[in-house]
């Protein structure tokens, strides 16, 4: 009997053990671009154009490529002093105290981690509709109660919908310019936001997209000490998905709530020095923005030349309404090489399309021409070998800044 009991005391001890450990384990899968963009994603053939994760096809800027080259025999250390240089460089830039910012590698743990802090059973993630689903999943591990709300006609936040929808919200989110629309949110709106607001709750502005936007940063809501955390990566304009390099700014007692989440492994020292090289670039963000702008415009007229309506992103990504189930256009363009990028459930018919090079836009109108003019003809053989090409970077032409 008392052998039973130790048996049943042990077995449910290792039951809490492994459930704490399945509870820790949850608390840290992150969702991120690449993880759902990969649940879509099979293998890439040579010569694939990959339009699905709203990568940039040039990489990091020279400066960057070469930082890295001559950081690299220093990777045998923590070189903690590094990422201080690097917050002295941006805040300096942007009129910002050195610790109102924390740096992470890329912006998706912040997210996460926001999502942990300010949202729980009783206090509720509310977001856009169609939105980054990130958040969302972050929602799921918090327990919190997710509360999606549609975009207005011009494709921002509804910011009074989002208010009216959740008097028990933790956490807002307000991704501008949005993925997967690529339309801003004003600045006004995430004022009246934050002063409309739940008491204790927290505003959670991503800026992932806005160098490629002319939408206004909300830096200054963060220096005047609001309720807010904007986020920021290094994974977009400056080309370093691959790299890892993102912050967190806003004021220290909220950042310090995210800190918890942190298993505060150093930084890689390669991305912080790439990362600093980027910020020293003074064209960099400019030119990349308007050759962005130059690809998505002529794309955008070959669309409606041909009769497709798309939004009228500001971003390096747009959505194409394909006026039928999106998952068959998307495996369709698969077949012909071309990863376009994955379906939105209240938007079924739209496919989200990253901007690639100029090449690269061209093959993707010429395969979704074909697709939408005959979509039973997907026969494109595949190529025999299956190496998976998009790691080694096959197909992805070194481009300099
Ligand atoms: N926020 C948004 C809106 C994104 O689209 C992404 C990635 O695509 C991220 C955050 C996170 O990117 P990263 O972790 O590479 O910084």
């Amino acid at each position: 009997m008392s052998g039973n009991n130790t048996l049943r005391n042990g077995s449910r001890r290792a039951f809490l053990q492994l459930s704490a450990a399945a509870t820790a384990a949850m608390a840290f899968r992150i969702a991120t671009e690449a993880s759902l963009a990969a649940e879509e994603r099979n293998v890439f053939h040579p010569g694939a154009v990959v339009i699905d994760a709203n990568e940039n096809p040039l990489g990091p800027c020279d400066a960057a490529r070469k930082a890295i080259v001559d950081m690299a025999p220093q990777g045998g250390r923590y070189s903690y002093w590094l990422k201080e240089e690097f917050v002295k460089t941006f805040t300096e830039m942007e009129g910002l105290k050195p610790e109102y910012v924390h740096v992470f590698p890329g912006s998706s743990e912040p997210l996460h981690f926001s999502v942990l802090a300010f949202t729980s059973p009783s206090r509720s993630y509310v977001t856009a509709d169609p939105g980054y689903e990130a958040g969302m999943r972050a929602a799921n591990v918090s327990g919190a109660r997710v509360v999606k709300t549609p975009l207005t006609k011009t494709y921002a936040h509804d910011i009074k919908a989002m208010l009216a929808a959740a008097p028990d919200a933790g956490l807002f989110y307000v991704c501008t310019p949005n993925n997967p629309t690529g339309t801003t949110t004003p600045h006004s709106a995430v004022e009246q936001l934050l002063a409309a607001k739940p008491k204790g709750s927290v505003v959670l502005v991503d800026e992932a997209y806005i160098h490629f936007s002319n939408g206004v940063s909300t830096f200054d809501l963060v220096k005047a000490d609001q309720d807010l955390i904007v986020l920021r990566t290094f994974s977009k304009i400056y080309g370093m998905a691959g790299i890892r390099c993102g912050m967190a700014i806003g004021r220290p007692d909220l950042l310090d709530k995210l800190d918890t989440y942190n298993a505060g492994s150093a930084m890689p020292i390669t991305a912080v020095a790439a990362a600093t090289a980027s910020l020293k670039h003074e064209r960099l963000v400019s030119e990349r923005k308007q050759l962005n702008a130059a690809i998505r415009q002529k794309t955008f007229d070959w669309l409606t030349r041909q009769g497709y309506a798309y939004v009228p992103s500001e971003t390096n990504f747009f959505m194409v309404d394909a006026k039928r189930p999106a998952k068959e256009v998307i495996d369709a363009m698969a077949k012909r090489n071309v990863y376009i990028g994955r379906p939105w459930p209240i938007w079924p018919t739209h496919v989200r399309i990253t901007v690639g090079t100029q090449p690269e836009m061209e093959t993707f109108q010429t395969a979704f021409d074909a697709v939408m003019k005959n979509p039973k003809a997907v026969s494109f053989a595949r190529p025999a070998d299956s190496r998976r090409i998009y790691a080694d970077g096959l197909m992805l032409p070194r481009v300099s800044s």
